[in-house]
């Protein structure tokens, strides 16, 4: 078969130049194109060589500085190549290495042009350049990690081991003409022959491959940054656990468990703003431990701290669900109880009063009995505060303690808030 070396020069010069503006335009839809700028670059470079040997083989011009040209533009070619699988691959591009490439093989043709006798060595140095440059863009590109499945890498990496045996082939031929004279084949890298095609084809599938590997990557990246946002929204949630767990913390007291003065504080605010709003009933029962101080002082503060414990999870034990139990500080307590009328309110506080003895009693069986002095007041009038009400709950209880204590006394009407 015979080829004609124009037609086919020409034909890759197309092919590369359409191949070339897919990767600039892909290049330009990315905000941050890694390789693809190199890669287009390097089909670029390749274009302009098929098209000058196309044209110097139509004789549209016959300059002597054409192997020059070629022979460079194929080194920038190939020298973009690798810097583009090297920042595909995350190193950082051979700057200095394929500039040195560059300008060897530009001065080893421009001094066989000088000097015909160095022309054949010049031009094998050149050749084995080419193929040391394209093994290496072959085995930096055959470890880029792409998601599973996807072959892009490899494929594109034999296509630079074809290209490099291309030009190991051709150190080869040059180097069994080493002792003839120079002819005008030694003066290009690739002579007009089969080789061309075969190169063409090799940068076209290894550049199609290419485009394969940028988009292997970005959604490889993409995968990377979505579970980069799990791991971050979960984190968040961590926190939010964390932090609403400090805030019931924060509100609970560390002795007994019940709400310490600020929760049971908050819990009267929200009630109270309840009550103003829908005309709801609710009560409040403040009790305290009698005699409480002769328990440490008899026992001791830990017995103290235990009948403490006692009290509170009895009482606990006998609200509904959404009444609270608050410790006020020291031997108080105060217990909200929303939608309960009065009445209800002491039935409840009379219950706490009677069966408290003997629970404690069980539980700390070396201080047998005690007994609560309980007071109890309903939340009244149009504009109620929770100072007032706690203020009324105080009063009856202290009513309690004054009448003998272990007792339930109700706020009368006149302690109520107005
Ligand atoms: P009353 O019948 O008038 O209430 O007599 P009381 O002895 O209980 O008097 P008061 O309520 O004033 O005594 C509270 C005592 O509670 C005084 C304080 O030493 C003790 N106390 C306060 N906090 C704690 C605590 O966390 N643990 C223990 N063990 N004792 C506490
Ligand atoms: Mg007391």
């Amino acid at each position: 078969m015979r080829l004609d070396f124009a037609t086919l020069a020409l034909t890759s010069a197309l092919m590369s130049m359409a191949l070339a503006a897919g990767l600039s335009l892909a290049a330009r839809a990315q905000s941050r194109p890694v390789a693809l700028r190199e890669w287009a670059g390097s089909l670029w470079g390749l274009s302009v060589v098929a098209l000058g040997l196309a044209a110097w083989q139509l004789r549209l011009f016959s300059g002597a500085a054409l192997p020059f040209l070629a022979n460079t533009a194929m080194a920038m070619s190939l020298v973009l190549q690798l810097w583009g699988a090297q920042r595909a691959a995350g190193r950082t591009a051979a700057r200095r290495g394929g500039y040195a490439c560059i300008a060897a093989v530009g001065l080893m043709t421009a001094l066989g042009g000088a000097w015909p006798e160095v022309l054949a060595p010049g031009t094998l140095l050149g050749a084995l350049l080419m193929a040391a440059l394209l093994l290496t863009t072959a085995a930096v590109v055959w470890r880029i990690a792409l998601p599973p499945g996807q072959v892009a890498a490899k494929v594109a990496a034999i296509c630079w081991g074809v290209a490099a045996a291309l030009f190991l082939g051709r150190a080869v031929a040059l180097a069994a003409t080493l002792g003839e004279p120079a002819s005008a084949s030694h003066t290009m890298l690739l002579p007009q022959s089969l080789s061309w095609l075969v190169l063409g084809v090799a940068m076209v599938g290894g550049n199609a491959a290419n485009l394969a590997v940028a988009q292997g990557q970005l959604e490889a990246k993409l995968e990377q940054t979505r579970e980069q946002v799990g791991a971050v929204g979960r984190m968040n949630m961590v926190q939010s656990q964390i932090e609403a767990k400090l805030e019931r913390l924060s509100r609970r007291d560390e002795l007994t468990g019940a709400l310490n003065r600020r929760g049971i504080l908050m819990e009267l605010e929200a009630c109270v703003a309840r009550v103003a709003r829908y005309q709801r009933p609710a009560a409040l029962v403040c009790f305290d431990i009698d005699h409480f101080k002769s328990i440490n002082d008899r026992f001791s503060h830990a017995m103290g701290d235990r009948v403490l414990v006692a009290v509170s999870s009895h009482v606990q034990a006998m609200l509904r669900v959404p009444d609270c139990l608050g410790r006020l500080g020291g031997d108080e307590f105060c217990i909200l109880l929303p939608e309960t009328s009065l009445a209800g309110a002491i039935t409840l506080a009379e219950r706490i009063c009677r069966a408290l003895p003997q629970a404690v009693a069980q539980a700390c069986p070396e201080v047998g009995e005690i007994t609560l002095s309980l007071g109890v007041a309903s939340l009244e009038g149009d504009d109620p505060k929770v100072d007032a009400w706690l203020h009324a709950a105080d009063l009856a209880l202290y009513a309690a303690k004054h009448e003998g204590r272990n007792r339930v006394v109700a706020a009368a009407p006149a302690d109520l808030p107005a």
